[in-house]
């Protein structure tokens, strides 16, 4: 083990992850999709339980006690979830599903009052797709227009071909803050800095980057932040938008139903403040609670050592890619965070996955939801391994170990 993970002691800290002691196939499971999604903490998955065996009622509306309790725990939990990414209050923090929703949430309800014929929506070539389509949708009904910004080989946005496209009529910039498929760092503050120059606004994708890194969305300085508490260590079915309040204040809802609105009538509606105009129905308040427990569980470790122990897992993977015959590695930016995606001999990435989890190594093969980014390399697809705080080297020592069988097998 390492020296940074020596001293976070990453051994108690997998002892907290119950699934990792599954055997899969006859081996130790080796977890390496956490890009996908992260595994739970026994602090999660005993805070949904705990929840609804004492606190389980519905939010907002009855008066009585277990109701105020349920209103307070899911309360609770926007304002930690708020506090985490930054956020000066909890107003600006909209429960979603995730980061698809929060995306589709601000392309209808803020692209749909705001943009018109020839407008333009700068995404980049390395966006998930949840970056890319719903954005799309959108454009058509107001004839606006996706347009991608360019990325280099070594699989970084090509800053001066966005300076360029920012002289044309962009009124949004949404990229990712750090990409899924290739692990890219983007520059964010600087992108932020050079879309409000041209009078754009930004939204970041938070998916991948907020297990992995703190993240302060003022000092980022972006007008909106979209993710998951699944990539987070939380729960599935919850996650977040993040948005400045003057913007969330003057979007209308893009849901209709309980709970989101001030007065009913058949004259018309009326609306509440945000955030509850965003959040029609009841909302998944185990899964806020969940999400609340993550952040808990994440602010109770060093954040710095357990980012340099994960850098250090990737540089490790990297490191042995690179001394690995026939493995050609995909995304060599400068910065890189949590996945380390590669093609072998050339070989279908399905059939690596297949014969890797024979050997329990979980990864993911393919085109990562990122279909344009695997033509802008002409491939149809990586094996990715991704990282998280609970990886070791010895994990990565076991993929490479698969790798080479599998070499054998198909050679
Ligand atoms: N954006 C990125 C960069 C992702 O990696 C993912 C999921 O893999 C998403 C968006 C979509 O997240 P979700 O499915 O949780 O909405």
């Amino acid at each position: 083990m390492n020296a940074v993970a020596s001293t976070l002691d990453i051994s108690a800290l997998r002892d907290q992850f119950p699934i990792l002691a599954t055997e899969i196939n006859g081996h130790p499971l080796t977890y390496l999709d956490s890009a996908a999604t992260t595994q739970k903490p026994d602090a999660v998955i005993d805070a949904i339980s705990d929840y609804y065996r004492h606190d389980n009622a519905n939010v907002h509306r009855a008066a009585h006690t277990l109701a105020d309790r349920a209103t307070s725990a899911f309360e609770g939990a926007r304002k930690k979830v708020a506090a985490f990414v930054g956020s000066e209050n909890e107003k600006q923090l909209v429960w979603t599903r995730g980061t698809t929703e929060a995306i589709n949430l601000v392309a209808y309800a803020w692209g749909g009052r705001v943009l018109q014929e020839g407008d333009q929506i700068l995404v980049s070539t390395l966006e998930h797709h949840s970056n890319i389509v719903p954005w799309q949708l959108v454009a058509a009904r107001c004839g606006a227009e996706v347009v991608p910004i360019r990325i280099t080989d070594a699989g970084e946005i090509d800053l001066e071909e966005l300076r360029r496209l920012l002289k044309g009529p962009a009124r949004m910039v949404a990229v990712g803050h750090v990409s899924n498929a290739l692990g890219t760092v983007n520059p964010v503050r600087e992108i932020a800095k050079l879309a409000h120059e041209a009078g754009a606004l930004v939204l970041f994708d938070g998916a991948q980057a907020t297990a992995h890194q703190v993240v302060d969305v003022r000092e980022l300085g972006c007008d909106f932040y979209a993710f998951s508490g699944h990539k987070m260590y939380g729960p599935t079915g919850i996650g977040a938008l993040w948005g400045r309040e003057e913007l969330l204040a003057e979007m209308p809802p893009w849901q209709g139903g309980g709970e989101m609105i001030d007065e009913v009538s058949f004259d018309g509606s009326t609306f509440q403040q945000i955030p509850y105009r965003f959040e029609a129905g009841t909302p998944d308040i185990a899964g806020a609670v969940g999400l609340g427990a993550a952040v808990d569980f994440l602010n109770g470790l060093d954040r710095d050592a357990i980012a340099a122990h994960e850098n250090d897992i990737l540089q490790y993977a990297i490191e042995r890619g690179d001394d690995f015959d026939g493995l050609t590695r995909y995304g060599c930016a400068s910065q890189v965070s949590g996945a380390f995606s590669f093609v072998l001999n050339g070989l279908p990435s399905a059939d690596v996955g297949m014969l890797l989890d024979q050997q329990g190594i979980a990864l993911r093969t393919g085109h990562h939801c990122t279909q344009p980014l695997m033509s802008r390399f002409e491939i149809s697809g990586t094996v990715r391994a991704s990282f998280a705080l609970y990886n070791t080297r010895e994990e990565v020592d076991r993929l490479f170990t698969g790798l080479a069988k599998v070499r054998t097998m198909l050679s």
